[in-house]
């Protein structure tokens, strides 16, 4: 690896973990508004998908389900969002807008692959 290459690389990691730690810092603070200012913390919510897109990072696993997909709430479980296990997924249900989400239950690839063939089979 050249050290020109080497140094875009390192930029690179850099700029994604400066990244991660925005998302992490934005979500603290979205959930720590959300209580009396919702519209904030929504507000934060856009900021930290901003960030993720732009980075093009995971969302950590953390606040992964908690905002919406669709109208990009955040969400607190049992306050504005309704969170059921089923059938090996995790369904959550923005109350906002109603839309719903499904999450595997299991996180190995092996598992998912394994479910998948059994649904296959139905
Ligand atoms: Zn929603």
């Amino acid at each position: 690896m050249s050290r020109k290459n080497f140094l875009r690389r390192k930029e690179q990691r850099e700029k994604k973990e400066i990244a991660r730690e925005r998302i992490e810092i934005l979500f603290t603070l979205a959930e720590r508004v959300f209580p009396y200012d919702k519209s904030l913390a929504n507000r934060y919510v856009g900021i930290a998908l901003g960030v993720q897109q732009k980075a093009k990072v995971k969302m950590p696993r953390k606040w992964k389900r908690r905002y919406c997909k669709k109208c990009h709430s955040f969400l607190v479980p049992g306050v504005n969002a309704r969170v059921r296990l089923r059938e090996g997924h995790v369904v959550v249900k923005c109350l906002e807008c109603g839309h719903i989400m499904r999450y595997p239950y299991l996180r190995e690839k092996k598992a998912k692959r394994k479910s998948f063939k059994s649904t296959q089979h139905l």
